[in-house]
């Protein structure tokens, strides 16, 4: 469930996605409407499957927010501008079936585990490289949400060193988030080009984060220099994240992961620099490998695998 569409995806118990539908979120209608859309978004999509809706053993949703995951209850979503919204019982009630929620990159992080790059592989840790940094970790095949849901707030390690960090949205300093995520990216090619750095980057208007990661592919060193620093923090964390739980596999999605093998090559330089010989043994980091189907299908995991 994002801010301005609703997917919906119908799974089957082994994880393959049979079918999709989208819609507008509607989110300035507020939550009333949003959760009736939702509603009948998931009775349109079953209706235009080849199941009946007897058939339907549960459902997920994946929301962006800070929430209470037994309950089933948002506490504060920003971007949908929700405070304290039952999801799981409105939910219930309109659609007959069982419902469970959690946030949207651990659903993600879910949808990779059960049928994407983890598939058959129990502990895994997966990083999604968006506006922000998220993160998920899954242990024995299931999400692992800690104390109070905070687990896996992977762009929020704090990495990068007291000189050099600066203030991150979370509201602390030197979070991965602020260097490795497309917006961390994009800033630092801003502000190579403002300090008049030589590069390719100076000729580009709106400048994107793919924009900096072609000109690094290309070999323009300011861009390259900026990828690596990217690359080396993100390493820097995974080394962190596996004498903590020693993952298998580390699985590293979203837009800024579609730069492919130059960047996976970085980050797995810098992983294996930094990470202690005994923790990383074994230990691959792959590309995500479900793209935007990551969400439905973890959201429709959370029935089986929570
Ligand atoms: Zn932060």
């Amino acid at each position: 469930m994002g801010g301005t569409s609703i997917k919906v995806g119908l799974c089957d118990e082994s994880g393959k996605l049979l079918h999709t539908y989208e819609g507008p979120t509607g989110t300035e209608h507020g939550s009333d409407v949003v959760l009736e859309n939702i509603a009948q978004y998931v009775r349109k999509l079953v209706a235009d499957s080849s199941h009946d809706w007897e058939q339907v053993a549960g459902i997920g949703a994946g929301i962006a927010g800070f929430m209470d995951i037994p309950e089933g209850f948002i506490k504060l979503s920003p971007n949908l501008g929700w405070r304290n919204v039952p999801v799981k019982k409105i939910l219930e009630e309109k659609l007959g079936k069982t419902v469970k929620i959690d946030n949207d990159a651990n659903v993600a992080a879910l949808g990779e585990a059960w049928s994407g790059a983890g598939t058959g592989i129990p502990n895994v840790v997966c990083y999604t490289l968006g506006t922000g940094v998220g993160g998920g970790i899954i242990i024995n095949g299931k999400i692992y949400q800690g104390f109070k849901g905070m687990a896996g707030e992977l762009g929020h390690i704090k990495v990068v060193p007291d000189v050099e960090a600066i203030r991150c949205g979370c509201g602390m300093y030197g979070c991965l988030e602020t260097v490795s995520s497309a917006t961390g990216i994009i800033r630092m090619g801003k502000e190579a080009v403002e300090r008049g750095e030589h590069t390719s980057l100076a000729l580009i208007k709106d400048l994107t984060a793919k924009d900096v990661l072609d000109a690094a592919k290309s070999g323009d060193e300011v861009s390259l220099r900026i990828v690596n620093r990217a690359a080396l923090y993100l390493g820097k964390s995974m080394a962190a994240v596996s004498v903590i739980l020693n993952p298998q596999r580390f699985i590293i999605g979203g837009g800024v992961s579609k730069a492919g093998e130059f960047l996976f090559e970085a980050i797995r330089k810098y992983y294996h620099e930094y990470t202690q010989e005994s923790a990383r043994e074994g230990v691959d980091i792959v590309p995500a490998s479900l793209g935007n189907d990551a969400g439905v299908v973890g959201a429709a995991g959370l029935n089986l695998h929570s």
